[in-house]
């Protein structure tokens, strides 16, 4: 199969390896016979609902932030109808925080949002830096770890009944305080974690595929055929460890 990503603003939101997690999901995709294939959705393209059986968007700084999130907002109604039709979204901290109602208070610059993920976020004073590990449940009966990198200044807030993407077992998570992080809408799925996420994760690389593979399909996820994954479990290993041992904090 083809599996089309649509990536949201590669020449804006670019750090923190967020084309290595393009890379693994292209690697993941191709051992298991599909085609990934990659095109850039940037300031002032079309898009499209229908066209992307996945979308992706990275972080970045306030200041690239606030240069997309204008033409983001305005592409709010194609994001939500693609979601809503079954597009998979891996969405990363600054692309994470512009899925939601908005960023505010930032420098006096309020950043629209796309109102995707029901939650709004607020910039803090002290920034939010280290190790996280989580605990996710998102097929009903399969617990996962995911483990990461969270630096943000942003603090997001769910609104009541949203649905996080995992709880916070050490680092701060979404705001520092709620013991959760991240969001999940259907097959969209938004995150802080960052810094190689997908390579230390493959389990969640696995799910997106899964999830853009029943979109091109038209049919349900299926699991897709395990990898050996031998150095991933040792980079989750040392990764999670170093959560545990000295998660992010104050
Ligand atoms: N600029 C945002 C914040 O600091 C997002 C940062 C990021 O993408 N890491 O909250």
């Amino acid at each position: 199969m083809r599996i089309r990503l649509g990536h949201l603003y590669p020449d804006y939101l670019n750090i923190y390896a967020d084309r290595g997690n393009i890379a693994v999901l292209s690697r993941r995709a191709a051992a298991r016979g599909h085609e990934l294939e990659v095109a850039s959705v940037s300031v002032g393209d079309e898009l499209r609902p229908g066209e992307h059986d996945l979308l992706y968007i990275g972080g970045g700084q306030d200041r690239e932030q606030a240069l997309v999130a204008p033409d983001l907002a305005a592409k709010g109604d194609a994001v939500r109808t693609a979601v809503t039709a079954g597009t998979a979204v891996l969405a990363v901290c600054g692309g994470y925080q512009l899925l939601g109602r908005g960023y505010f208070g930032r420098r006096d610059v309020d950043m629209p949002g796309v109102g995707l993920f029901p939650h709004a976020t607020i910039a803090g004073e002290r920034r939010m830096i280290g190790d996280v590990l989580l605990e996710c449940e998102l097929e009903p009966g399969v617990r996962q770890t995911l483990a990461g990198f969270e630096n943000h200044a942003g603090r997001t807030r769910l609104d009541p009944g949203a649905v996080p993407l995992g709880r916070v077992v050490a680092g701060f998570g979404n705001d520092g305080e709620s013991g959760y992080e991240g969001c999940r809408v259907g097959r969209a799925v938004g995150t802080y974690l960052h810094g190689p996420l997908l390579p230390r994760n493959p389990w969640l690389a696995d799910w997106l595929l899964a999830q853009a593979l029943a979109h091109a399909t038209g049919g349900e996820p299926l699991e897709l055929a395990p990898l050996s994954d031998r150095l991933e479990a040792q980079a989750h290993a040392v990764s999670a460890q170093r959560a545990r041992d000295r998660g992010g904090r104050f």
